[in-house]
């Protein structure tokens, strides 16, 4: 396709765009396909010359578009929304069309620029504390998109982890890393998102899930049962997942005790706000953030009701330097003449303040590990610490100018690593974010959203998803047959069919195979409810009446069946 075509064509798609969300509501929601319907439509192979552009389109219509779930459809109440808009599609567009990647300041100086201005902007419009912006330079907090809430999730564990092993280390010279890992629990509470679980598989830790209260809250008495118990077994707790909306029911865990708790054990909190995060856009709704100053890290995916398309993760942490610790690598050919002047996603940030070590006092026994105080180092113990580190890298300071940068730049070859991995942390080289080194230009979406909206419409934007679902709720509770068996939380309704399970889960098998609703399941303690999340922006009082008649007419027709 050459530009001509190009401008022809994709002046076409975005009519088919347009066209598309306009009347997507006329879709089934659900496709009426089953496992393996592509393969009987398309080719095995790859054509073996070029086809028409028309042809490929003509295959979108009649065999993609059929096979897909639309979610931005209004009748689409499963799962979490994950909403698009026009701006973030602009966005999306534009970042496709440049197609830079934003690892470091000189691979894209405005694209890692704008990413802490989006960052920061967003950190704001949710009422996070300044220790989470990037706007100080001597500031260690900050933010960056990651790809996905799992993703936030697992590089916060494995800096909590990093964290500890270092401190434990520190004390026990002679203790090899791997067993010391043996020794490090983390917890999150038994609604907790499976990525969660993820991560500490991942990680190679052990996770305890903690019971959650009647609201499927996590507390934080149960916590500290929790971790002072598994204290005493010589465990070492450096992590603890809040979540901030369940995916279950939009439960909220209680961050203040919990935060306290972590306070106390110098665990790692972690916040997991991944669909409720967008809601603290409002005041109203922050109460549930109460305790958030405890927080080493918060995440939340602008990809779910933020209507930046996907893929959004918005990541902030207190102490960039815990990231850093764990993902610095520093091959030659990513270092730049501005190197530690200015971010590098992918690394560097401005000036790194260094940050304390904390002292756990341990002794080992064959294989038991006891804790007997928490602590800080003092500033000289922890120079030597950083200093220690620095023997395991190679200590090439003479690499280093007074500027921090490389004098023998040009002149090692490319790929040549002469800096080993573990690096200290202050030297303001490549400090990296992330675990990929490639970065999408996603700031760009997340901004255009921003501007496009501004902070009043995004506000209008999460109260109307919060009146649906209010409107939803009341209709389910006037009907006698139905019953709601957890606290609506923002934009989420829980619901069944009184009397025993079968009865929803064939409510919901019906629904979706009718494909005019699709919705998904959850269960509470033995309990089978219909998840009902109020999603697009273009979801109206109609809508919500329309799918509510939908649910009551194939109700109607099971209780029919089943009693007569
Ligand atoms: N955490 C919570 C609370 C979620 O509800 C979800 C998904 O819905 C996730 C994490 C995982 O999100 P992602 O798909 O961005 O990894």
């Amino acid at each position: 396709m050459q530009h001509e075509e190009f401008r022809v064509k994709a002046k076409e798609m975005v009519d088919y765009i347009a066209d598309y969300l306009e009347n997507v509501r006329e879709r089934r929601v659900y496709p009426n396909v089953q496992p393996g319907y592509l393969h009987k439509l398309l080719p095995q192979e790859a054509p073996e010359g070029p086809e028409q552009w028309d042809h490929i389109m003509k295959d979108v219509e009649e065999n993609i578009l059929p096979g897909l779930v639309h979610w931005q459809s209004p009748h689409m109440h499963a799962y979490f929304p994950a909403l698009t808009s026009y701006p973030s599609i602009m966005g999306d567009m534009l970042a496709s069309g440049l197609n830079v990647l934003c690892f470091t300041w000189a691979s894209s100086p405005a694209g890692t620029e704008l990413e802490t201005i989006a960052m920061n902007w967003l950190g704001k419009m949710l009422g996070l504390p300044e220790c989470f912006l990037n706007e100080k330079n001597d500031s260690p907090g900050g933010g960056v998109i990651q790809t996905t809430a799992s993703e936030a999730t697992l590089v916060s564990l494995l800096a909590a982890r990093t964290r500890s092993l270092m401190e434990l280390s520190k004390l026990n010279p002679e203790v090899q890393s791997a067993e010391l890992l043996g020794h490090l629990i983390c917890y999150c509470s038994d609604q907790a998102h499976s990525s969660v679980e993820k991560a500490g598989l991942i990680g190679l830790v052990r996770m305890r899930y903690i019971e959650t209260d009647e609201e499927q809250s996590m507390r934080g008495d149960k916590l500290e049962e929790a971790i002072a118990a598994d204290k005493k077994k010589g465990l070492v707790p450096f992590w603890v997942c809040a979540t901030l909306g369940s995916t279950g029911s939009v439960a909220f865990d209680n961050l203040k005790e919990i935060g306290d708790v972590c306070e106390k054990h110098g665990a790692w909190l972690h916040v997991d706000a991944a669909y409720a995060g967008s809601a603290f856009a409002c005041p109203e709704f922050r109460h549930w953030m109460e305790g958030i100053e405890k927080a080493d890290s918060f995440a939340f995916n602008p990809s779910k009701w933020l209507m930046v398309n996907f893929d959004c993760t918005a990541l902030w942490v207190k102490d960039s330097t815990a990231l850093h610790r764990t993902f610095n690598v520093n091959p030659i050919y990513l270092r730049h003449e501005n190197s530690g002047k200015a971010i590098d996603y992918m690394d560097g940030d401005k000036k790194i303040k260094k940050n304390p070590l904390r002292k756990i006092n341990i002794n080992i026994t064959g294989t038991d590990l006891t804790i007997t105080n928490d602590d800080e180092f003092s500033d000289e113990e922890n120079a030597t610490a950083n200093e220690e580190i620095n023997e395991h890298s190679d200590s090439s300071d003479d690499l280093y100018g007074d500027d921090g940068n490389l004098p023998g730049y040009n002149k090692i070859s490319p790929g040549c690593q002469e800096k080993p991995q573990l690096e200290d942390p202050t030297k303001k080289e490549f400090l990296h974010w992330q675990i990929p080194l490639s970065r999408r230009f996603r700031a760009l979406k997340l901004w255009f959203v921003l501007r496009s909206y501004g902070i009043s419409g995004i506000q209008k934007h999460i109260r109307e998803g919060v009146r649906l679902a209010q409107k939803f709720e009341a209709l389910v509770l006037a009907d006698p047959r139905f019953e709601i068996p957890q606290t609506r939380n923002l934009g989420l309704v829980v619901f069944r069919l009184k009397g025993d399970n079968t009865l929803t889960e064939c409510l919901l098998k019906r629904l979706n195979a009718r494909g005019n609703v699709h919705a998904v399941p959850a269960c509470f303690k033995g309990i089978y409810v219909i998840r009902f999340t109020v999603t697009s922006p273009r979801t109206t009082n109609q809508d919500i009446l329309d799918d509510w008649n939908e649910v009551k007419t194939v109700s109607s027709e099971i209780l029919l069946d089943i009693f007569g």
